[in-house]
């Protein structure tokens, strides 16, 4: 997979004298859809400005397409015809007056024809639900308004590279999905899109790539799976984990196997899938044959049974209970049981029936 932007111990300070970034190396593979995420004053925007080169690294490398940045007035502005950027605050990004002016203006500075600049500007206002503001003053708009604007600008130059920091925040919940599906619209025409955001929940399904900035510094770069797996760098950046990759965690840790899923859906097909039941094999005192899975005991003549027997045990107590537990995990588990206690289990079964599921129980 070729790469479209990398920095190689990428240094920024800034004239106060903070140190914002420090020797920052990433790789951003062409087409790929990263999340940046970390506390505020991370170094997310900072490395971002660096991407369309708003900002010159005090020390380092950034490439883009394999070739040196080029920071002359020239470079930069061919670079920003493909790399376009949302800042966190639209009002920094906005200078036009009204709607369908700022819509247009870069498409009309890459000398499109006019056919080719209403084209965009009528379909990057239709993505972001804003068509029919097209008129208005912009001072007129809500904070979501703007920023919904200055989602439309930046898409209306068709860019090779999409970056958006914290592009959520303010807009309300509907437009927060409505945004991430235009992040995959944006994608799949071969896009490179990069987002900088605290909603781990939607970073996690989104994302190919997460990368995760505290104090300047990479601290880690994967798959979502791979990161939110680091429990010590979640609590350096004071990340919460994502609900599914809890999920996917404890099935995990029970199946003894990874199912990941990046989403609820895939999970709970997953669960279904690696949790077809297992068998239950139920032994009197007297078995000596051979045992499936772990092995539990229930009733005094079993105990007395495999006590004098030195049967392996894995499951000594409550073993009715964990037995079905092992089984609704798909695993195969093997039961000591006195026959005097079957109603026990009978009565377990039955509750686990009520719910769906039949467990096959093969007396040995
Ligand atoms: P994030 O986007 O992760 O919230 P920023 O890149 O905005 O973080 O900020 C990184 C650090 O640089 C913070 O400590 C911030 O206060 C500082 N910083 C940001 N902009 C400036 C600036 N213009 N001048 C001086 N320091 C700045």
């Amino acid at each position: 997979m070729s790469t479209i932007l990398e920095t190689k111990d990428l240094n920024y300070i800034y004239e106060g004298g903070k140190h914002a970034l420090k020797n920052v190396s990433v790789k951003i593979p062409t087409g790929c859809k990263v999340a940046f995420v970390g506390p505020n004053g991370a170094g997310k925007s900072t490395l971002f400005m660096h991407f369309n080169g708003i900002l010159k690294q005090t020390n380092g490398e950034i490439e883009y397409d394999s070739k040196k940045m080029d920071h002359s007035k020239k470079g930069l502005m061919n670079l920003r015809k493909e790399v376009t950027f949302v800042m966190q605050n639209p009002d920094d990004q906005i200078f036009n007056v009204i709607v369908e002016d700022d819509v247009a203006f870069g498409p009309f500075n890459l000398d499109l024809p006019v056919d080719e600049v209403k084209k965009r500007v009528e379909e990057s206002l239709k993505m972001v639900g804003m068509e029919n503001e097209r008129k208005r003053a912009i001072h007129h708009l809500s904070f979501g308004q703007r920023k919904r604007v200055a989602v439309a600008s930046a898409l209306a130059m068709y860019p090779r590279v999409l970056i958006m920091d914290e592009p959520t925040a303010g807009l309300d919940p509907e437009m927060v999905h409505r945004l991430y599906e235009i992040a995959d619209e944006v994608n799949v025409n071969g896009s490179t899109v990069m987002i900088s955001t605290h909603d781990v929940e939607t970073a996690y399904s989104w994302a190919d790539l997460v990368i995760v900035i505290v104090g300047g510094e990479v601290l880690a770069h994967g798959t979502p799976f791979e990161v939110f797996s680091m429990r010590d760098v979640l609590e350096k950046a004071g990340l919460s984990v994502p609900m599914v990759h809890e999920l996917n965690e404890f099935i995990s840790l029970n199946k003894g196997k990874n199912i990941y899923g990046r989403t609820m859906s895939t999970v709970l097909l997953n669960m279904r899938r690696a949790c077809a039941p297992g068998t239950l094999y139920v032994m009197r005192p007297g078995y000596k044959g051979e045992l499936h899975g772990r092995v539990g005991v229930y009733g005094s003549l079993s105990r007395s049974f495999i006590d004098k027997n030195d049967v392996d045990i894995q499951l000594k107590f409550n073993a009715i209970e964990r037995c079905v537990e092992e089984v609704l995990n798909g695993n195969h588990a093997s039961l000591y049981l006195d026959a005097s206690l079957d109603h026990v289990l009978n009565r377990k079964l039955l509750d686990v029936a009520a719910h769906g599921i039949i467990i096959t129980v093969e007396e040995l």
